[in-house]
């Protein structure tokens, strides 16, 4: 067969709506496009296996980018890790690589990169593994455009563009390279002022928007990023809609086959997360009746045995706080609806659903935003046995570097144990952040003592664009300007965290 479209994958495809590229193979294939997949390619002439596309390649690492998979937060390889579904064919910067096959063997084939590793370094970043700044992605990688965010809107406009012989300028949530800046476009510091200034480097992190034209010069081309489309509520429930198998082969999702995504986006803007870059910072929620829909529909499918695994996003309990009447901080506006009444009301109604046992949420809340009727109906409904937070951090200095420091955590715990004594938490920590000493990291074990279930605590990991990452790289907070402590070294970050997995350990 011939394809219109071949999208290369750093990961196992699956065709459910946990996976990007199948969300994108299935709207595009309503549109008339013939698609097909090459999944972790594991040498150079798995390229070639499905011939050259009539449109175009589509290049992804997945949902992780290569370096963060392939590497732990102390820059070991990641084979023991159990939690992830290790594969050690996926090449560090498996986008580049790709990309650098297809050159070699369809030359003249347009390159789309698109995923996680691309969206995040779509500009100048900070590379943890290289310990430098690395050039925006489209410039190593010879690729045509490049796609940011979840890419439907995108990958529609191009696909049409490709087949009708236009330009690929002027896509909206696309990057591509210049040889001239336009005028309405706002110019991030170029190549060379973040390189010789840290300043420099703030000012470029502090400008990073989805809903922004944005240029960045790199020597005599600019990197340019056309704003954000606007996604709606209709085309998310268009997407999560289509009628995919749900099956899903790999190891480490087994168990979420039946999960239901109510919404995209988040409005915490935690400085550790790229959320904002990649999904956006404003909440889409979906309706709730295509969310029923969906539920019914899956309890129609042969091996549902009536549990809904998951029922949520980003932060569970988000949904339904669409407001998009400003640009500024929702986490402390009082517009912003805390009841928490959408979601509490879609709970309620998929509970009722005929084959439907049981709706569990899984995907983690934001306790500041859990209104006591939400935590009563979650609790008592809705947990099998723990619910997980991450409080992320307990000194209050570390948790405004973080930007997380609305939450009274002692009062949200008493509260889920008067709900439900015999349901559990659990708790989430971040080790060695940008402002942790030994002295931050004993707080965050002696609180940790007092604390059952503290079963999950990772080292800081600098992804790229993110605001700690930035605060990492310069040891400034971007915002400002003042010094930040960072603990750099091996040595330290491994006795911060010997610290507090040595709490975890000694509970366990
Ligand atoms: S009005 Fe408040 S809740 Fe709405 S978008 Fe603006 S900051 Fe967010």
């Amino acid at each position: 067969m011939e394809y219109d479209i071949i999208f290369v994958t750093g990961e196992i495809f699956f065709d459910h709506p946990l996976c990007g590229v199948a969300i994108l193979k299935r709207l595009l294939e309503k549109y008339g496009y013939k698609v097909g997949v090459i999944e972790m390619p594991k040498k150079e002439d798995d390229i070639k296996k499905l011939g050259k596309p009539k449109l175009f390649f589509g290049v992804t690492s997945g949902g992780i980018d290569s370096m963060v998979r392939n590497y732990t937060p102390l820059k070991k390889l990641r084979q023991d890790d159990e939690h992830l579904d290790y594969n050690e064919s996926v090449p560090d910067r498996a986008v580049i690589v790709y990309s650098n096959w297809i050159k070699r063997h369809f030359h003249d084939s347009i390159i789309v990169l698109g995923g996680t590793e691309a969206t995040l370094r779509r500009f100048v970043h900070y590379d943890y593994w290289d310990n430098k700044l690395r050039r925006p992605i489209l410039f190593d990688s010879r690729a045509n455009i490049l796609v940011y965010g979840s890419g439907e809107k995108q990958i529609l406009s191009i696909a049409e563009r490709i087949k009708t012989n236009k330009e690929l300028d002027n896509v909206p949530g696309t990057c591509v390279i210049s040889k001239e800046k336009p005028s309405d476009f706002a110019e991030l510091p170029n190549y060379q002022e973040v390189q010789a200034s840290k300043e420099k480097f703030c000012d470029m992190q502090n400008m990073f928007s989805n809903d922004n034209n944005l240029a960045q010069k790199i020597d005599n081309r600019y990197a340019l990023q056309y704003k954000s489309p606007i996604y709606t509520s209709k085309d998310l429930d268009e997407y999560y809609e289509f009628p995919f198998t749900r099956k899903i082969p790999v190891k480490h999702l087994r168990g979420f086959e039946f999960s239901v995504v109510t919404h995209r986006g988040c409005i915490a803007d935690c400085n550790f997360c790229s959320l904002t870059l990649t999904q956006g910072r404003r909440i889409i929620s979906r309706s709730e009746e295509s969310i029923l829909r969906e539920i019914w529909r899956i309890t129609k499918l042969k091996y549902f045995k009536g549990n809904i695994d998951d029922l949520g996003g980003p932060s569970a309990n988000m949904y339904g706080m669409d407001c998009n009447k400003c640009n500024k901080d929702c986490m402390i506006c009082k517009n912003l609806d805390r009841s928490n009444k959408r979601i509490i009301s879609l709970l309620t109604k998929a509970r009722k659903i005929k084959g439907v046992k049981n709706v569990y949420v899984r995907s983690g809340i934001r306790y500041d935003l859990a209104s006591k009727e939400y935590l009563k109906e979650l609790v008592n409904c809705h947990t099998y046995d723990t619910l997980r937070i991450a409080p992320e951090h307990v000194n209050k200095n570390i948790l405004k570097l973080m930007n997380k420091e609305q939450g009274d955590l002692h009062r949200f715990i008493a509260e889920f144990k008067k709900f439900n004594p015999n349901k559990e938490l659990s708790f989430y920590f971040m080790i060695a952040h940008p402002g942790s000493t030994m002295k931050e990291a004993t707080e965050l074990a002696n609180a940790m003592r007092s604390l059952k279930n503290t079963e999950a605590a990772q080292l800081f990991t600098p992804t790229p664009m993110t605001v700690s990452t930035c605060m990492y790289h310069t040891s400034l907070d971007p915002k400002t300007k003042k010094q930040v402590y960072v603990p750099y070294t091996y040595n330290e970050k491994k006795m911060q965290k010997r610290l507090v997995l040595g709490v975890i350990k000694k509970k366990s």
